[in-house]
């Protein structure tokens, strides 16, 4: 991996890493080295390393913000690939929005507060890369990431560029088609409606407000854990089955909001998988519901 990581680093202007600790790039703050860490500095770059990583035969994994991420404590075979601040480009064109998949959410739901763009209020609270947003088609207070896309500019592993419309992407719950077609999203074009500024504001802070009343912030985690089952809330099957305050080492299923699991300071992706199947062994056992998880993982411990 040294000697790819050599050759990589002289090609590219973004960063190349051996042996990059994970936890240093998840909200959760959990997750062992991955061999190779690559954070490309705009697109032609990133097509560059998936094209040489495929040829080179070596697992790629591509990351936004790593805010809906259990990496395992023996880190990631092959490559991590993370769009950050460097592929994080932001550009208003009247009611529209060029943003870079690296670019986080936030940044861009400022921006179009800052020129009365209404439709990315919801974002508020969301520590998402836009990427990783549509990815995963992140969403709260009944609006999502479908209803924002406009067009998204995608990447296949061979490293050909293709623009898909919104309905191309096939937007579900925490779910898109990309996912399954192991397409990565590059740009996207968003859509905002004209509102005014001081009104977005205000929705935005009451919406900040209220998270930072349910959701245990003050902790590092990766948000809601495990998928709302249809018709139901998992945070609320997770506390009537007696969930909530459940520990394995410093991984706790938060009193505040039963949906979440918190880092309380050095826990393990084991502790928190132990925790996970704990929590659907409790869920099944009262509900006979088996939880899905939302979170995803990379990497294997034995
Ligand atoms: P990552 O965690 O880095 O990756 C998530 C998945 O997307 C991975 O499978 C990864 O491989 C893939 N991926 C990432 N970027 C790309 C890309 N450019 N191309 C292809 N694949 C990619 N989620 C909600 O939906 N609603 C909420 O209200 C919400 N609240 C949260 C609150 C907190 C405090 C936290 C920590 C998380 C919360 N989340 C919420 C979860 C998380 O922010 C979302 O799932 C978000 O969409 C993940 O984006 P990311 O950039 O961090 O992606």
């Amino acid at each position: 991996m040294k000697d790819l990581a050599a050759y990589l680093a002289r090609r590219l202007s973004g960063e190349v890493r051996v042996d990059e600790p994970m936890a240093r790039h998840t909200t959760w703050r959990i997750g062992g080295p991955a061999d190779l860490f690559i954070e490309p500095a705009g697109v032609e770059e990133l097509a560059f390393v998936l094209r040489y990583l495929r040829e080179q035969g070596v697992p790629t994994a591509v990351i936004g913000n790593g805010s809906n991420l259990l990496v395992a404590d023996s880190g990631v075979c092959g490559a991590v690939v993370k769009l950050g601040t460097r592929m994080g480009r932001i550009e208003v064109e009247g009611t529209r929005i060029r943003a870079e998949a690296g670019a986080r959410l936030a940044r861009v739901a400022g921006a179009a507060m800052r020129v009365g763009l209404s439709g990315f209020e919801f974002t508020t609270g969301i520590p998402a890369s836009v990427g990783g947003a549509i990815m995963m088609n992140a969403g709260a207070h009944d609006r999502s990431m479908a209803d924002v896309v406009g067009r998204v500019t995608v990447l296949d592993t061979a490293g050909r560029l293709m623009t898909r419309t919104a309905q191309e992407c096939g937007f579900g719950y925490r779910q898109t088609v990309l996912q399954r077609e192991g397409l990565i999203v590059v740009e996207a074009a968003l859509r905002g409606t004209p509102r005014n500024p001081a009104e977005i504001r205000e929705e935005m802070g009451e919406l900040l407000r209220r998270r930072r009343c349910v959701q245990p912030l003050e902790y590092p985690s990766a948000g809601s854990v495990f998928k709302n089952p249809p018709g139901d809330a998992a945070g609320r099957l997770i506390d009537r089955a007696g969930g909530k305050g459940l520990r394995v080492g410093d991984a706790e299923v938060s009193i505040r909001h039963a949906n979440f699991i918190v880092n309380l300071g050095s826990a393990k992706a084991r502790d928190v998988r132990e925790l996970i199947a704990r929590v659907r062994e409790l869920v099944a056992a009262r509900f006979g519901i088996t939880l899905e998880l939302e979170v995803k993982l990379l990497g294997e411990d034995p």
